[in-house]
């Protein structure tokens, strides 16, 4: 039988795991939408982060965010425990590399619903990886679906949407762009853009 060379890198392909960070403001379903990820692709699984924001009222510690200490958090930085870490709305969240690099080891998706600060600092490590900027379908809306989801006081609401002008500006760094009208459909096109991150030579 001959031997093609392009069916070998497919199937070490098949074989690679996938970085794919998705970040967006404040309010913008990215949350939902990387959950909705993980149902979708079998091999696909979330990065849970390490904060120190306090949970909200639902959150459950180890399924939604490992939460710790501002000094638990900043001893696992010196410790060298996270892939990349930042400041977010006042607050520290981190990736865990155990959890990066075990799963990607064994050819896992790996979902990191992250800002852009720790985007960029993954791009860095992993030149690869797949980087997702999702918007809202305008900054009105935005306001609305932050206010409604009745999670943050006021003074949290303000600050998160000042935050958003900012995120956004940095959203040309990234890979692509998703409008995120509706749900089903962001959801649509994220996995296109997975299917051709696989197809990609
Ligand atoms: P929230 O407090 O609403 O859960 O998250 C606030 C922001 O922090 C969101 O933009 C979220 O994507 C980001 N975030 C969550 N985990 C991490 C992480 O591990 N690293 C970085 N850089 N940002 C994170």
């Amino acid at each position: 039988m001959i031997e093609i060379e392009e069916y070998k890198v497919i199937e070490e392909k098949k074989k690679k795991g996938m970085l794919v960070v998705v970040s967006a403001p404040s309010g913008t379903g990215k949350t939902t939408l990387c959950h909705m990820l993980v149902k979708e692709i079998e091999r696909a699984v979330y990065s849970i982060s390490v904060t120190s924001r306090v949970p909200r009222s639902k959150e459950v510690d180890g399924k939604d965010y490992f939460f710790v200490s501002e000094d638990e958090f900043k001893k696992m930085v010196t410790e060298k425990k996270l892939l990349e870490w930042a400041m977010v709305h006042d607050r520290y969240y981190g990736t865990l590399s155990e959890l990066v690099n075990g799963n990607l080891k064994i050819g896992k998706y790996i979902i990191l619903d992250i800002d852009v600060q720790g985007g960029l600092q993954i791009k860095k490590i992993y030149p690869d990886a797949v980087l997702i900027f999702v918007i809202p379908p305008s900054m009105e809306e935005l306001e609305r679906r932050i206010t409604d989801r009745k999670q943050d006081s006021d003074t949290e609401i303000e600050k998160r949407l000042k935050n958003s002008y900012e995120e956004i500006k940095h959203s040309s760094d990234y890979d692509y762009l998703v409008i995120n009208n509706e749900l089903g459909e962001a959801l649509k096109n994220i996995m296109s853009i997975i299917t051709a991150e696989e197809c990609r030579l």
